[in-house]
């Protein structure tokens, strides 16, 4: 029976019966950790054999002759970027191939255009207001970004396909001090929304007021199906081609779920007039970055065909730990009035929305006994949803037992909350 329709006695035993249950699992002393998106152990241990691919009979050569052990070679090595190249979709001459980070390039792109302005314009951020829209819920780090400079930040909801369109064009098109949405267009973090090609081409057709707007196209998800071929989506890239915008993008993926999060390798993309702009400050920051990453990755991997063969034997690691989370979710919740999720095809999140002002509450129950989840609020700017409704639930990381274990302990902590709220109404 939904709680919402349940009279207060009932209500009250229910709550004493989940109490009973969770002073006993407060009594045993967790410590479960289900906080972040990282990969799991045995994620790690498949791509092992990449650290051997180089050995001291090689001769460290990239495939346009350059020793990976020297200096230089600013944008990567050509092997690599092709690969990007074919994942991304873009000209290969598009890409510089950075550091294991592309939250550091993402970071470096928003503190360039503080600095230095962006391509075009050259005119610095810093000292104009300056905001940015942010698709809800959506990725804390990048509002940590906007955050440390300052930048205000806009709530945008999501939609089934993408951010609500309509407020994003309304947005962008009359209010100048708008120099930025970030976008994580393909399962994206924590929903695992695949934005549509209606959205994608919505986007293409932007007319910002803004004439140093830019796309964060944060493609961290691209080929992380959890069950066949990654989603097909059509390219931003060409779309913004067609209508001469192409400056407009930014678009940023990295390795770190393919490889190592701790020692992948991340890019960016974009147009020419962007490349040439940021070569010739990034050509200040460095001489060049780990080349013999590149060669690695590139050996060990040869093609996106090497990367999709890849992810096909992650998913099979994370596929289980996904669906426990979603079985548990059906069975504890189903019936109850008080949750609903998203069953995603990719990435690495599930989106609880619970019944609104409980977010909070739950995690508090969660951390009290041991059992640690993303704070509530995360997955908005300043930490704070409006609602205190959604929780990012990360599946990959713990193994299966505790996974089970911390996701039950979840669905409690949940009906406890939202029990108390009812009756406080
Ligand atoms: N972008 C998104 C949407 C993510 O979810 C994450 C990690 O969880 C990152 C970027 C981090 O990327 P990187 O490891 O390349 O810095």
């Amino acid at each position: 029976m939904e709680y919402t329709s349940m009279n207060e006695s009932s209500l009250q035993a229910e709550l004493e019966l989940l109490r009973n249950e969770y002073k006993k699992a407060g009594a045993r002393g967790l410590k479960l950790d289900m906080s972040r998106g990282v990969q799991g152990e045995d994620q790690l241990a498949i791509t092992e054999d990449m650290l051997r691919v180089l050995d001291k009979n090689d001769n460290f050569k990239a495939e346009n002759g350059i020793d990976c052990r020297n200096y230089g070679l600013l944008d990567g090595i050509p092997e690599v970027k092709r690969i990007f190249a074919q994942m991304l979709e873009i000209p290969a001459n598009n890409i510089i191939v950075c550091g294991n980070s592309s939250l550091n390039i993402m970071y470096d792109t928003v503190a360039r255009s503080m600095l230095h302005g962006v391509a075009g314009t050259g005119k610095p951020w810093l000292g104009q207001k300056v905001k940015f829209l942010c698709p809800v819920p959506g990725y804390d780090r990048h509002f940590a970004i906007c955050e440390s400079f300052g930048i205000e930040l806009i709530n945008v909801p999501m939609k089934n396909d993408g951010p609500d369109m309509d407020m994003v064009e309304e947005l962008v098109s009359s209010d100048e001090s708008i120099k930025g949405i970030w976008c994580v267009p393909k399962y994206s973090n924590p929903d695992g929304i695949v934005y549509s090609d209606e959205v994608i081409k919505r986007f293409a057709a932007l007319k910002p007021a803004a004439s140093d707007f830019r796309i964060f196209w944060d493609n961290a998800y691209v080929v992380h199906a959890l069950y066949g071929e990654p989603a097909v989506q059509i390219s931003l890239f060409d779309e913004l081609k067609k209508n001469g915008a192409e400056d407009m993008l930014y678009i940023f993926a990295s390795t770190s779920k393919i490889s190592f999060p701790g020692s992948g390798i991340a890019v960016i993309a974009a147009s020419d007039a962007n490349i040439e702009f940021i070569k010739n400050i990034m050509k200040v920051q460095t001489i060049g970055h780990d080349k013999l990453n590149q060669l690695r990755h590139a050996r060990y991997f040869g093609s996106l065909d090497g990367i999709i063969k890849h992810m096909e034997k992650h998913a099979s690691l994370i596929r289980p730990k996904f669906e426990c989370v979603l079985e548990a979710l059906e069975r504890e919740f189903t019936g109850k009035g008080i949750a609903s999720w998203t069953k995603p095809q990719g990435g690495y999140f599930i989106s609880l929305n619970l019944l609104p002002g409980t977010a909070k509450r739950t995690y508090q129950l969660m951390s009290d006994i041991g059992v640690k989840i993303t704070p509530a609020g995360a997955t908005y700017p300043y930490g704070k949803d409006p609602e205190d409704s959604n929780l990012r639930l990360a599946p990959t990381y713990p193994p299966l037992s505790e996974l089970s274990e911390a996701i039950n302990l979840l669905c409690l902590c949940a009906k406890i909350a939202c029990i108390e709220k009812i009756l406080a109404k």
